[in-house]
């Protein structure tokens, strides 16, 4: 086997450089654990970005994902298969949305909820200058549209002109909702937890007011639930535990735990005035591959209660997270609801990271100084206890 430094040298050879990567080879996973190339072990408090809920090797999932490619793994969107056909129903179902479209990733899922939001006031006024609403520090993804609502000006910068016109607001600031709202606006989006941005919970009154923004304005509001969605706040999706339902919600990492595979959902009324045959498609977008891997997700959502599961061990997390903020004076804040949250320090955390790297714990963070915590969902108490205390060392 090649060793670890010479397959990294090999990477940068050959692949496009558009990641500092951690300089490390991942071969397999185990439970809420991942091993390197060499044998090393990691507890993994990162899930692939928020991806792997169930933690690896999962058999029921590994079982239903190997049928499926025995039996039929691609039939494009000419035709019905019946595994997409189940997992728009159970969707709706724990969604209490009513459409469904498949997409292969969560910007993709972003674009097509854009794409939605713009057609409902095309069909309604015919003008091509509609603008959406969205929020500093926010992410919906790298594709152009999904860019153009991303409220990162680095990311904006060298890519010129944006495919949609977007005006900017902050979370949980109505009023700068209200300072940029106009008879051109035809949606607002916003990520019910941002993620990349920092993990900015929205508050529910901010919810409630866009929910009332929107109903006087007919104009649809975008929930993005790619990164916050699928049980890892404690509730299927983080809107749920408001009640305040979206026109459109995005969803995608978590979906299908690691196969490839996104949606976005709409009320019957967003649909029905929206996208009709012909405004928007995909080759491999609900795919029966795919559409397998959300189906046995969802199995095991229902079965281990999984949102449940994240509540609870999401409560023991946010304390431990109490606890060593309250001890250590270079952490300023601490945010985030259920399994998904972040610990902001008063310097840059790459050190820390690194550091708890070496020591077998994997990280991600969130902007400079902030140390994101999205662990598999199955993550247990004593494996919290684990990553603590490890952290701790690295603090100090
Ligand atoms: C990751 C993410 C996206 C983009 O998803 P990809 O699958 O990387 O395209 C969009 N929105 C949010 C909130 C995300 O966290």
């Amino acid at each position: 086997m090649a060793a670890m430094k010479d397959l990294i040298e090999q990477a940068e050879r050959d692949l496009l450089h558009t990641y500092n990567r951690y300089q490390v080879v991942l071969d397999r996973g185990e439970g809420n654990y991942l091993y390197d190339i060499e044998g090393k072990k990691y507890l993994d408090m990162m899930s692939g970005i928020g991806v792997f809920a169930l933690g690896y090797g999962n058999t029921y999932f590994n079982d239903a994902v190997k049928a499926q490619i025995d039996k039929l793994v691609h039939t494009s969107n000419y035709f019905y298969n019946e595994p997409a056909i189940r997992a728009a129903a159970r969707l709706k179902k724990v969604s209490g949305m009513d459409r469904v479209f498949f997409t292969n990733s969560g910007a993709e899922a972003v674009e097509g909820a854009l794409k939605a939001a713009v057609k409902y006031a095309w069909n309604k006024d015919g003008a091509g200058d509609h603008e959406i609403i969205a929020m500093d520090h926010s992410f919906h993804g790298r594709t152009y549209g999904a860019l153009a609502v991303t409220g990162k000006e680095a990311y904006r910068a060298p890519f010129g002109v944006m495919p949609v016109n977007a005006r900017w607001a902050q979370i949980n600031d109505l009023a700068s909702v209200e300072a940029v709202l106009s008879d051109r606006t035809c949606g607002i989006i916003v990520e019910t937890v941002q993620g990349e941005g920092g993990i900015w919970p929205a508050e529910e009154s901010f919810l409630r007011a866009l929910r009332r923004i929107c109903d006087e304005r007919d104009i649809l509001l975008i929930f993005d639930e790619v990164q916050c969605g699928m049980g890892r706040t404690g509730n299927m999706f983080a809107w749920q535990k408001y009640g305040v339902r979206p026109d459109i919600m995005t969803t995608a990492k978590a979906l299908g735990c690691g196969i490839p595979v996104g949606a976005f959902l709409l009320t019957e009324k967003a649909a029905a005035g929206s996208l009709t045959a012909g405004d928007h498609g995909t080759t491999y977008g609900g795919n029966p591959l795919a559409c397998a891997a959300v189906n046995a997700v969802l199995d095991i959502y229902e079965k281990e209660d999984i949102p449940g599961k994240a509540a609870r061990t999401g409560a023991y997390l946010e304390k431990r997270l109490d606890e060593l903020a309250a001890a250590c004076p270079h952490i300023v804040a601490h945010r985030g609801r259920g399994l998904m949250r972040g610990l902001q320090f008063d310097r840059p955390v790459g050190e820390i990271i690194a550091r708890a790297m070496d020591k077998g714990v994997i990280f991600i963070n969130a902007g400079p100084d902030i140390i994101r915590f999205l662990p598999p969902l199955t993550i247990t108490e004593e494996q919290i206890d684990e990553m603590i205390a490890i952290l701790k060392d690295c603090i100090e």
